[in-house]
């Protein structure tokens, strides 16, 4: 995983330097501090907390599913769908608290509006 992340980083990387149009405010300049912010969010992550690898990936393919398909990719729906922590019901994630078991939720995503 952290292999991956590292190479997509570098590839995106190399690309930026052979596009003329790839600044730090283009879509590439996106790309590359979103990738940059996932691997230190990770690496604070798994350096404070027993998080392995496996998790992250767990993790990732739980998210992926909640809209249905697994495509490795993110939708408003997926953010915004849930699984209670605590009872495990699909449940809107801008409830305070989950309708079935009343556990108190996060709120909404800081990267999906
Ligand atoms: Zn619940």
């Amino acid at each position: 995983m952290l292999d991956s992340i590292w190479s997509l980083f570098q590839q995106s990387s190399m690309n930026a330097d052979d596009t003329a149009s790839a600044g730090s405010g283009g879509l590439q300049g996106q790309v590359d501090t979103l990738i940059l912010a996932n691997q230190a969010m990770w690496e604070i992550l798994a350096g404070r907390l027993d998080v392995s690898e496996g998790e992250l990936v767990k993790k990732m393919n739980e998210i992926d599913l909640r809209d249905g398909k697994l495509d490795g990719k993110i939708t408003k729906q997926a953010v915004n769908a849930i699984n209670c922590p605590d009872c495990g019901h699909k449940i809107a994630k801008k409830r305070a608290n989950c309708y079935w078991c009343g556990t108190k939720l996060q709120g909404e995503s800081l990267f999906v509006k």
